[in-house]
């Protein structure tokens, strides 16, 4: 057997007994003579106490700060699963990201890992040893230290793993795979055996909080072998593969929502070349992305622009916009918060005509009024004022026959 790569989630390491449960899940890999590299994410919920204890002394702390703050969080639990490991009698020793050579973009909160160089995991590797590697976090270039983004050690597994040219990279969570829904939301969820890369990613980008999708986009671009299981039950758990939709046989294979999203109208923009362009470099040059975009009422002399973003950019993007009112010439701004997007996924979609119109009639006869559309080959998204999200996801895992007899017994 060669190298395997194992993620454990916060909530799989939330506790003492968690990660001794953990030391010894991988000792016996080890003991099957696996290679084994570990990477952890902080214990439990303690990445959003860090986060709520900086709001609490600053609005908008640093940036740089936040990350050397949050980058704490993985720290401990290296260091606890690593003195498991030596209580079991196993050599092993901890690494964080910048000691395991992960290098990222100079951008704090959600850097991009630009490269691995991963001599010093080899040769502890080559010692014996089971490394373990803090997710989430990098380092610049110039010695400063990044995160990659809320759930971002999904990410830091598949890279190394990518690096290392691993066997196998397996994530263990706390739910038994990745499922038509989240389980958490939809009772009648069912546990896919496989999926595909691209199926998977857009799930990921729309809200399926499971795996990161930039794990996701790095497993189809390196050809990682990646699944997803529980850290809590012995169970199969999901493959993320090349599958074709051929072999499923299901047009729509998930629902996955997004509770994260608002609404902006700039109203009155004139009708000329360039005017869209300015508007987006202004947001884009001020770090705020935008989601779906709508140009409505056009008429020669003037147009409206509705756009969604995440909440968190809600007030800024207000800001931004009011400031550059005289440069970008339009007459007032509405907004809407509270606002989700529920989102069908299947690479049938792109021989089945006609599923966006069953989406919109099922959303209408649920009496769910829809904001936005936005569509691709192998996705239709809707946005709809947040209080309907329930209904709105039950109703398309029933409607595209997603649901599963009895109810799914998913937590371990
Ligand atoms: P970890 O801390 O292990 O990284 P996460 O909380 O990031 O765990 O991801 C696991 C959670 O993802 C599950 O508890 C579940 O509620 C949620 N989830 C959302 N969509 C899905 C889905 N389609 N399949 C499985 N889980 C999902
Ligand atoms: N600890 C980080 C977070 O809570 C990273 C992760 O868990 O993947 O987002
Ligand atoms: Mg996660």
């Amino acid at each position: 057997m060669g190298i395997i790569v194992h993620k454990y989630g916060g909530t799989s390491v939330g506790s003492i007994e968690r990660i001794q449960c953990v030391a010894q899940r991988v000792a016996k890999a080890v003991d099957e003579g696996c290679q084994c590299v570990v990477v952890v994410s902080a214990m439990g919920k303690s990445t959003d106490v860090l986060v709520d204890m900086a709001k609490q002394i600053a609005p908008y702390p640093s940036e740089r700060e936040m990350d050397m703050l949050l980058a704490t969080g993985e720290q401990v639990s290296i260091a606890l699963l690593t003195m498991a490991f030596h209580q079991l009698g196993y050599d092993a020793v901890s690494l964080t990201g910048w000691q395991a050579g992960i290098l990222t973009q100079p951008v704090h909160g959600r850097a991009r890992i630009t490269g691995i160089d991963n001599e010093r995991i080899i040769s502890y590797l080559n010692e014996g040893k089971i490394v373990v590697v803090a997710g989430f976090q990098g380092m610049t270039e110039d010695g400063q230290i990044t995160t990659l983004g809320r759930g971002g050690s999904d990410t830091t597994a598949v890279a190394l793993a990518a690096s290392l040219k691993a066997d196998l990279c397996e994530i263990f969570t706390d739910v038994t795979g990745v499922y038509s829904a989240d389980p958490r939301v939809v009772s009648r969820a069912r546990k896919l055996s496989s999926i595909s890369y691209d199926e998977m990613l857009e799930l990921a980008n729309l809200g399926a909080g499971v795996l990161h999708p930039r794990a996701v986009e790095c497993a189809k671009k390196y050809g990682v072998r990646l699944t997803v299981r529980s850290s809590f039950v012995e169970e199969e758990g999901t493959r993320v593969e090349e599958v074709s939709s051929m072999e499923t046989g299901l047009v729509v294979r998930g629902v996955a929502h997004d509770e994260d999203v608002a609404r902006v109208t700039v109203i009155g923009m004139p009708s000329r070349v360039g005017s869209l362009s300015n508007l987006f470099m202004t947001l884009a040059e001020n770090n705020i992305n935008v989601d779906i975009i709508i140009q409505s009422s056009y008429d020669a002399e003037e147009t409206n622009i509705s756009f969604s973003v995440s909440t968190a950019d809600l007030n800024k993007t207000l800001r931004v916009l009011a400031a550059h009112q005289e440069k970008l010439n339009f007459q007032s701004i509405s907004h809407e918060a509270d606002l989700a997007k529920v989102s069908i996924v299947g690479a049938g979609m792109i021989s089945n005509p006609g599923i966006a119109a069953q989406m919109f009639k099922e959303l209408s006869d649920a009496d769910i009024p829809i904001r936005m559309v936005s569509t691709s080959e192998i996705k239709v998204s809707c946005v709809i004022p947040k209080e309907f999200t329930l209904l709105a996801v039950n109703t398309l895992h029933t409607a595209f026959k997603l649901d599963v007899e009895e109810e799914a017994v998913v937590h371990g």
